[in-house]
């Protein structure tokens, strides 16, 4: 299937599960040459992350950990805008080698606040892992050790990703095509 429909929005196919699986593994197998008696602590960042990381993770040979991590954003103080907590850290951190596990890097505001609480925590290294990365949309300096696929602009959808909740259970990752005209 080349076209799905999700609230009256028409996707078309963008990156083909095969596609994807290949960049995963060539992820996969840089971390396990990169971080080979480092005992890795993944952490992958709820909802988008789930199947990349679960993936990955079948890939991953050498010995590690891997846990859950959501981003709670809410407003804050009209001095401190928005603000993006981190909850469900159950593990100790100080000292560890973390690679955090992300859909998207879109302008890496997100990306850029994990970074900084975990560097708090006292982790001793710290990488990303991204399945998508948009270059042109990013602001920040935090650097992007792993992308298993550069894309531009688009909103996407699929693999984990959602568009207002649906979609996420979409094997291949698909872009907005056109909206459907509503016929009244
Ligand atoms: P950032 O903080 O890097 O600007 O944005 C990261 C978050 O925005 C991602 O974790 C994801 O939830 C959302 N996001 C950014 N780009 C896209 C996209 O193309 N599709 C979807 N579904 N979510 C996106
Ligand atoms: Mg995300």
């Amino acid at each position: 299937m080349s076209n799905v429909i999700l609230h009256g929005h028409s996707f078309k196919i963008k990156i083909t599960a095969s596609e994807i699986n290949k960049a995963v593994a060539d992820v996969a197998r840089q971390i396990n040459s990169n971080l080979k008696d480092k005992k890795p602590l993944f952490l992958a960042v709820l909802n988008g992350s789930f199947m990349f990381a679960s993936d990955l993770m079948k890939k991953i040979k050498i010995d590690c950990e891997i846990s859950f991590i959501k981003v709670a954003s809410y407003e804050g103080t009209s001095s401190t805008g928005s603000m993006k907590e981190l909850i469900g850290i159950n593990e100790d951190i100080k000292g560890r080698t973390v690679v955090i596990i992300e859909d998207i890097v879109d302008t890496g505001s997100t990306i850029e606040s994990v970074y900084k609480q975990l560097q708090e925590l006292g982790a001793s290294e710290i990488s990303v892992a991204t399945l998508l990365f948009k270059p042109d949309a990013y602001t920040k300096s935090v650097p992007i050790e792993y992308t298993a696929i550069v894309v531009p602009n688009d909103f996407l959808v699929g693999y984990g990703l959602d568009y207002d909740g649906l979609g996420r259970n979409l094997e291949d990752i698909y872009v907005l095509d056109y909206k459907i005209e509503e016929n009244k």
